[in-house]
């Protein structure tokens, strides 16, 4: 398997001492009170194996929030289950749910774990491209993709690298297909709080004749901006919950209960907290946005996760995405990422993925680098 784009940019970030717009990571520590709720539970709580489905507060928090944010009905006890991050969820469902031959519908651009896990259990992928500026689903191209061995559909709303998120008619069509299909879903809505400008994000569990078919993952390393922390958890109907905790059982068996008892006192926070959390990175956005268009670049819409995107060809650049990249890190000082890295075949080469979950400071710094980039092309 190769290694990914992520670690590669950010590799060379570190080598050459250049600003790392490249990698989803925020500047930030995460809010105080839930790395406090960590530590406490670390000191004062048990360190041995937690149950094997998480800890009962954070699965019973899980329930909670998604009642309380996306007026979702799950049981804590049958219907959710507690991963080492959002990458352990994708795993596990993959191996749960795929068999040797089963057709997986995937969309591309695609994140990065999706395709190896995919392959790993056997499956035989079905790309749908998705195209810029609104990247939405083609009923034709969806049409084509679906076939009676079609089992599995991997979607992941908002979208990471394109910053767009998929509207209810798109995702009822889809759902449509699906259980046309008698197929079954992943959901990856990690970015499902990252949502700007007043758009709701909506859950594929909720659309007709989901509520049994869907798998849907989320992530507190995305919520509370402690990617490090690796707690996340998949949502589904029982039958699905079954088989999906026997493949957990052998990925990571659990997950440190310190960090899951501090992601469900994340969970229980104020309307407040979300909605600062938004605005915040909007403002990072329109800051990292208003400085690339005063550079001369061409930046595609950002609806929601931490990402904004440039158009090359656009911004004035006649170079594919991997070799702006390459240069923009060795000789102007700034990671990004090419939007091919989320392709397996006809690669898009034409767009790049920015990070804005960065001090002001790091964003005039990126800005500036940036047109010395865009000054390489010139
Ligand atoms: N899915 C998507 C779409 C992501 O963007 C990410 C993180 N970049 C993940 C999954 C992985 O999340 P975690 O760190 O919780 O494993």
């Amino acid at each position: 398997m190769p290694t990914t784009i992520f670690e590669v940019m950010s590799g060379l970030a570190r080598e050459t001492g250049a600003i790392n717009l490249g990698q989803g990571f925020p500047d930030s520590n995460g809010p105080d009170d839930v790395v406090e709720a960590a530590r406490r539970a670390l000191v004062e709580r048990s360190n041995q194996y937690p149950p094997m489905a998480g800890l009962p507060e954070l699965r019973q928090a899980v329930a909670a929030h998604y009642r309380r944010h996306q007026g979702l009905d799950l049981d804590w006890a049958s219907e959710v289950t507690v991963t080492s991050g959002a990458t352990e969820a994708l795993a596990a469902a993959i191996f749960a749910l795929v068999a040797p031959g089963d057709e997986v519908v995937l969309f591309q651009p695609l994140y990065d774990a999706y395709l190896p896990l995919v392959l790993r259990a056997g499956g035989m992928p079905r790309l749908v491209s998705l195209s810029p500026p609104d990247w939405d689903l083609d009923p034709a191209l969806l049409d084509r993709a679906f076939t009676p061995k079609t089992r599995l559909v991997i979607l992941n709303t908002p979208l990471n690298p394109t910053a767009s998120l998929f509207g209810r008619e798109a995702l009822a069509r889809l759902a449509e297909r699906i259980v046309a299909a008698d197929a079954v879903a992943i959901a990856d809505e990690v970015w499902e709080h990252l949502v700007y400008d007043g758009a709701g994000h909506v859950p594929l569990m909720a659309l007709p004749g989901m509520r049994e078919r869907v798998v849907k993952i989320g992530s507190a390393g995305k919520i509370f901006s402690l990617t490090g922390w690796k707690v996340g958890w998949m949502c589904a109907a029982p039958r699905l919950t079954r088989v999906l905790a026997r493949a957990h059982q052998f990925l990571t068996f659990t997950t440190p209960p310190n960090l899951q008892a501090a992601a469900a006192c994340g969970l229980a926070k104020d309307d407040s907290y979300f909605m600062e959390m938004r605005r915040a990175y909007a403002r990072s956005r329109d800051r990292l946005a208003a400085g690339l268009r005063a550079a001369g670049y061409r930046v595609l819409p950002s609806a929601a996760t931490y990402f904004l995107t440039v158009d090359l060809p656009g911004s004035g650049i006649a170079a594919d995405d991997m070799t702006f990249c390459q240069r923009a890190v060795r000789e102007a000082g700034v990671a990004a990422i090419p939007i091919s890295a989320f392709y397996a075949e006809n690669a898009l080469t034409s767009v790049v993925r920015l990070c804005f979950a960065k001090t002001d400071a790091t964003i005039d710094g990126g800005i500036e680098a940036l047109a010395r980039a865009r000054a390489l092309f010139a």
